[in-house]
């Protein structure tokens, strides 16, 4: 059981941006208001990630460490219509059989709260103790018992950038969500959670690129968009400044990406990676989140549709612009 949790393990969790996007989904599938992600030496050493969402109840806990547990999948059906971000009960098994995992947690129902250790898999204690609601997870020393695996990381300062583009693109796509962002005991990031997407995009980008972004609003039968583009002056030269989110999920899609340039392309004759925020919302039946466990990919059971109307959505507000 453990070396299967070990492989499964290499599937969800390479390097601790993985671990620190799977227990901030979480978070995020548990109605949490506010999340404070902390890490030190890059997540190498410490990622603790605290919310303010559900809890888990203490008969849950351990079950919550079994693979393939999960309480978001009630039937087959509902695979259909994923709404939250997690759903194949993997990645709390994964990350407790490669690292040292502490869970402090409460519901709002039950009078204490419950701390909970497991190491390498194996459980090592399970207590009632005071705790605030929510939910606490400390991972340490990930991969201290594989060490093929934390050879290959990088240095600290590079998995530190990678944890810090994720919290960037998580803060972006849940405005209504505050998030606070701590590297080696320092602040980097605090969101407010007032909802505006134009105010956390100042926090990450700062007032040079907020000035020069353009507001989407596109609706039609099957999909809306929502977000904001840059004016043809703010670009790079890569993908890095092209973020968009399917129902609230981060993910990367070449169709998407495509129609974004394409219609920069339309509009100014020449190449261009611009600036994209921008939220799209689908039903589930045109969407499948299930190629692969990280789950930053998505195919569409229409992509010809997903690709007009983006385009058209950015064509209408770049020409829009124009008057
Ligand atoms: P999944 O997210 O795919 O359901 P996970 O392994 O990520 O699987 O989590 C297992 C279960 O643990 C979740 O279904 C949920 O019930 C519970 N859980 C994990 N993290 C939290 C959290 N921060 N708050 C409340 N419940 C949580
Ligand atoms: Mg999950």
């Amino acid at each position: 059981k453990n070396t299967i949790d070990k492989i499964a393990a290499g599937e969800v969790v390479e390097r601790p941006s993985s671990v620190v996007k799977e227990l901030t989904e979480n978070a995020i599938d548990a109605g949490a208001t506010a999340v404070t992600v902390e890490i030190k030496d890059g997540g190498k050493t410490l990622i603790r990630i605290t919310d303010n969402g559900a809890g888990i109840e203490k008969e849950q806990v351990p079950m919550a460490f079994v693979r393939h547990a999960t309480s978001k999948i009630e039937k087959v059906e509902d695979l259909e219509q994923i709404v939250s971000l997690g759903f194949r009960g993997e990645a709390l098994s994964s990350i407790a059989a490669v690292a040292q995992v502490e869970l402090i947690t409460k519901t709002p129902a039950s009078i204490t709260g419950v701390r909970y250790v497991i190491e390498g898999g194996e459980e090592k204690s399970l207590e009632e103790i005071g705790a605030p609601e929510g939910t606490t997870f400390l991972v340490h020393n990930l991969f201290y018992n594989v060490p093929a695996r934390s050879k290959f990381l990088k240095t600290a300062a590079t998995e530190g950038s990678y944890v810090s583009s994720l919290i960037e693109q998580l803060a972006l796509s849940h405005p209504e969500i505050s998030f606070k962002y701590i590297v080696n005991g320092q602040v980097k990031l605090h969101t407010s959670g007032n909802f505006s997407r134009r105010d956390v995009i100042y926090q990450i980008y700062g007032r040079d690129i907020t000035k020069e972004i353009l507001e989407v609003h596109y609706e039609n039968e099957f999909l809306s968009l929502e977000g904001y583009i840059g004016k043809p002056s703010v670009s790079r030269g890569n993908r890095n400044f092209e973020n968009y989110y399917i129902n609230g999920r981060y993910v990367k899609n070449k169709i998407i990406s495509k129609a974004i340039e394409d219609a920069y392309k339309g509009f100014l004759m020449q190449h261009n990676f611009p600036f994209a925020s921008l939220q799209i919302e689908m039903t589930g039946n045109d969407l499948d989140v299930n190629v692969h466990p990280a789950k930053m990919e998505v195919r569409f059971s229409r992509g010809d549709e997903v690709y007009k109307a983006i385009y058209e959505a950015i064509l209408q507000t770049l020409k829009k612009k124009e008057m």
